[in-house]
């Protein structure tokens, strides 16, 4: 079975865990050090914080930008539920914009219209769809004017860069960028994420609530009376300062992670490979298209994405999904608009409301793409593909 994506592990990965557990430090060890400053130079941010996953960075980042009762945060309809559910973990409010359909990514026109409804919004949350960076200037701007915090939902674009050549995760027009290091996205740590920004005092404050809330680096004490005996501090003092999580991410997940991620240039390069080739075979096709074209010389291709003529063609997608499993081939739809899930609904969403992430969604298959897809499996893949949709 060729699945729609994949990690790829070498024995280089293998023995980077290894010398891990021979270390004798399993957590909160040199490797996540070595890990968060690597990606931080590498995509050029001051600051990063490695975590359990992509969902506790998003949940950090929400409450460190201030979500939280009677504040609501903006992001796409089009992404994994995690964006919008940071909003509901820090007891604030989500507000969807509906999404560009050339793009995919949150179009700045809706952006502006939620913010004009929505005086509330603390937090925007534009997420790279696929790897393909949003329109970054604009929803800066749009976010400067309403005075709200921009946080990069960046789990598919670990890579990518934006038209003005700087990476994401720089933080070039936003507080913070967020990755995931879950194994379908661009490197695989097991289970992790982070956060990347250039704001001393939201890095210090994502360090204590990654542990506990506890003070970190050099905080000053609250209670400095408590801190020390006749002038001598207590070895032993600690201060939980507000209340945070255990979101810490272990020396195993980053030893590997930073193995993966020597080798992110390689991977991002066989998968525009890939991109380009899925792209020569589809030119002209009737009844189906990729659902990106522009910009992705520098996407970090997380996902290679067709929208099809279902209703012009007679079949249904369920059918096609059948018929390339049939041919071994795995297919999936990204995503299922959030505001369409039964827990959404419940909080009063209709997708319907968002006709353009609507229309997306009726039209959107995933199809393989990830390092290790021969050019005989993609081969396979597009004859398949063809054959199903002419
Ligand atoms: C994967 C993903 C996340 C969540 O990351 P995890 O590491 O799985 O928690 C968030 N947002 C988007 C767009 C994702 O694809």
């Amino acid at each position: 079975m060729i699945p729609y994506g994949k990690h790829h592990i070498d024995e280089e990965d293998i023995q980077v865990v290894a010398n891990v557990l021979r270390s004798g430090i399993l957590t909160q060890g040199p490797a996540v050090e070595a890990f968060e400053q690597a990606v931080a130079q590498y995509v050029g941010a001051k600051y990063a914080v490695a975590l359990s996953s992509g969902t506790a960075a998003l949940h950090l980042a929400a409450l460190a930008a201030g979500v939280g009762p009677g504040k609501s945060l903006v992001t796409s309809p089009i992404t994994f539920v995690a964006s919008a559910n940071a909003a509901l973990y820090a007891g604030g409010r989500v507000v969807f914009a509906d999404i560009d359909p050339d793009t995919i990514n949150m179009s700045p026109d809706s952006l502006r219209k939620a913010l004009a409804n929505n005086p509330d919004v603390r937090a925007i949350v534009p997420v790279h769809f696929a790897g393909l960076p949003c329109d970054m200037p604009a929803i800066k701007a749009a976010a400067d004017q309403a005075g709200a915090i921009v946080i990069e939902d960046a789990a598919h674009a670990l890579g990518a860069t934006y038209p003005d050549g700087r990476r994401v995760g720089s933080c070039a027009y936003s507080q913070m960028t967020i990755f995931s290091f879950h194994p379908v996205k661009a490197i695989a740590a097991g289970e992790g994420g982070m956060i990347t920004t250039n704001d001393e005092a939201i890095y210090r404050k994502l360090l204590r609530l990654r542990s506990h809330g506890i003070n970190k680096l050099d905080d000053p004490f609250q209670l400095p009376e408590q801190a020390s005996t006749n002038g001598v501090p207590n070895p032993w003092y600690y201060e939980m300062q507000e209340l945070g999580y255990h979101y810490r991410i272990t020396d195993m997940q980053c030893g590997l992670a930073l193995s993966q991620f020597k080798k992110l240039d390689k991977f991002i390069a066989r998968r525009r490979a890939l991109v380009g080739n899925y792209d020569e075979a589809f030119a002209g096709m009737r009844n189906f298209r990729p659902a990106q074209t522009t910009g992705r010389d520098a996407s970090g291709h997380h996902l290679y994405v067709l929208r099809i003529d279902f209703e012009g063609l007679g079949i249904n997608r369920g059918q096609l999904m059948q018929a390339l499993k049939e041919k071994k081939i795995g297919s999936q739809v990204h995503y299922i608009p959030v505001p369409a899930q039964p827990h959404y609904r419940k909080l009063g969403f209709s997708p319907t409301d968002y006709p353009n992430a609507q229309k997306y969604y009726q039209e959107a298959l995933t199809i393989p793409l990830f390092y290790d897809l021969t050019d005989e499996q993609q081969a396979s893949v597009i004859t398949a593909l063809k054959a199903s949709l002419s």
